[in-house]
């Protein structure tokens, strides 16, 4: 491989270039004209502007990015994760255009894509599912009927479904007909497809997920788990690796069902595999995504693994040189996805411009980003600024320092989730281990980010209360509100 296109933008952009760089290989970026002077853009050896803004004249047309490959002799295109990653048409395309898609087959895409034909394909592998139905469903009378046989609470879910969307809970009976009514609604209008199906809404579950890889060969290995259950409206916020509360029998367990799961499909590449795992450390397949994940780099701090470089040699076609009896869990990782929201006013989008952009340094601190100072948040795509990562030799140690990590943090010009995280690693129920799926449903409160560092916002008030005092005959009342996050920073 001695070139890659890498059809995405941002920090995941930047992340597969650095790899893609240190092996030798020479990257192309393309980019909407916003984007023009994104540090994506900068950091590739070429780029290609690719068409106007809204994703769909852009980072999703595929044609265009086919031409783009096909024209300047690119003989690998990388997805990252959103925009075309998962469309088995667009890989099938790349391949028919004699180019390596660095990533699994149509095929297994195309299976995984759906949560109904990725049940149907694990079916015989003896894995545990949660319990409802696995076909998709339109009569609402037999639907009700199934639904009482599972028991309430029931959870409507959309099988083309993704990114925390097409999901509606039914509590009880009576809501059940308008809610599958507005289930497949939205089904069809945010993905095209109107096909449903029901689960049993599991109470209160920990989202864990377990990383493999799988190559051309017939081999495959897991790389243990990610501890995904701080959500916010069924999307991921904080992640970490491994999780507190498996045991390494049932990481084990989960570890070969995963592989169980990829084999199902034929998998190839890196993949995750989706479970929910109640209370008793029961755990059920939820669904598998064809795609290097956001929160990889936790699995990568713990295992020493870089994951970007293994797809690569995978598409390659070399045999994985990982063993699953050399692999083992180092330390301990957090993630936190900052993004440009802000917490104190529903986590509304906080557009604008870094006016301020420092990020924090030091050992065990790594920032995957994609902005600078001085760079405006463009309103047409996620508003993740970055993710912050850190690791420690235990849990603790990697959350004091991801706390640490927020604090040296500095963006002004925009709100962002900082404080929240802040909160959140600071929560009992989160340093205690004892979590699940409601964590921020149950306990966070705007309010409480004004509570969560008493000492430094008393710090700074008193700070602020004697420069005022000291210098007021030649300064203006100074500006020290650090504490006072995402309130003035518009
Ligand atoms: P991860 O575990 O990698 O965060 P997500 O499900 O949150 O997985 O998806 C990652 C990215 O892909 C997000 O930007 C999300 O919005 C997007 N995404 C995933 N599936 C879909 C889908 N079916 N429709 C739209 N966006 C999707
Ligand atoms: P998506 O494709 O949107 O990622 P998932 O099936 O992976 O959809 O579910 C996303 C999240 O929704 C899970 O992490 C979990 O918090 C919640 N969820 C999904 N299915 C169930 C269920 N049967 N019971 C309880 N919560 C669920
Ligand atoms: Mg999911």
């Amino acid at each position: 491989m001695k070139k890659l296109l890498i059809a995405n933008r941002g920090e995941i952009a930047l992340r597969i270039m650095r790899t893609a760089h240190e092996m030798g290989i020479k990257t192309v970026a393309i980019f909407s004209e916003i984007d023009r002077n994104a540090p994506h853009v900068r950091f590739a050896d070429e780029a290609v502007c690719i068409g106007p803004n809204p994703s769909n004249q852009s980072y999703l047309n595929g044609a265009r990015i086919i031409e783009v490959a096909r024209e300047l002799n690119v003989d690998a295109i990388h997805p990252g994760y959103g925009f075309l990653s998962e469309n088995a048409v667009f890989a099938r395309a790349v391949e028919s255009a004699g180019i390596l898609f660095v990533g699994p087959s149509p095929f297994s895409i195309e299976v995984m894509g759906s949560k109904l034909a990725a049940k149907a394909a694990v079916k015989e592998y003896d894995i545990p599912m949660v319990p409802g139905l696995d076909r998709a469903i339109t009569d609402v009378e037999a639907a009700k009927n199934l639904a009482r046989k599972i028991g309430f609470p029931i959870l409507i879910k959309a099988s083309a479904g993704g990114g925390g969307k097409g999901m509606r809970i039914v509590e009880k009976e009576a809501e059940f007909e308008e809610q599958m009514q507005r289930a497949i609604s939205e089904a069809t209008s945010a993905f095209g497809d109107g096909s449903v199906f029901l689960e049993k809404y599991i109470a209160s579950p920990r989202h864990i997920e377990i990383q493999v890889l799988a190559d051309q060969h017939g081999n495959a290995v897991h790389l243990f788990e990610r501890e995904c259950s701080v959500q916010r409206r069924h999307q991921k916020v904080l992640e970490e690796a491994p999780s507190s509360i498996l045991t390494p029998e049932v990481r084990k367990k989960m570890g070969q069902d995963a592989i169980k799961v990829a084999r199902a499909c034929n998998y190839r590449g890196a993949g995750t595999v989706e479970f929910l795992v109640d209370d008793k450390l029961n755990y059920y397949f939820l669904e598998m995504n064809t795609r290097l994940q956001v929160e990889h780099p936790v699995t990568e701090m713990i295992t020493g693994v870089d994951l970007v470089e293994q797809q690569i040699l995978i598409a390659l076609g070399q045999p994985l040189s990982l063993r699953q009896d050399s692999l083992s869990i180092k330390g301990h990782a957090v993630e936190l996805r900052v993004y440009a929201e802000d917490p104190q006013n529903n986590f509304l989008p906080s557009i604008g411009t870094l006016t301020r952009y420092q990020r924090p340094r030091g050992a065990n601190i790594r920032v995957d980003d994609g902005y600078d100072e001085g760079m405006s948040i463009p309103i047409y795509y996620d508003p993740m600024i970055a993710k912050l990562i850190t690791w420690g030799g235990n849990r603790d140690a990697a959350i004091q320092l991801m706390l640490e990590a927020i604090g040296q943090y500095e963006i002004e010009g925009v709100a962002t989730t900082l404080p929240f995280g802040r909160f959140v690693l600071e929560h009992e129920a989160f340093t205690s281990g004892q979590f699940d799926t409601h964590f921020v449903q149950k306990h966070f409160k705007p309010e409480k980010l004004e509570e969560t560092n008493p000492v430094g916002a008393e710090i700074a008030a008193q700070l602020a209360v004697k420069l005022y005092s000291d210098y007021q005959r030649v300064l203006k009342v100074p500006n020290v509100d650090q504490s006072n996050w995402g309130k003035d920073n518009r």
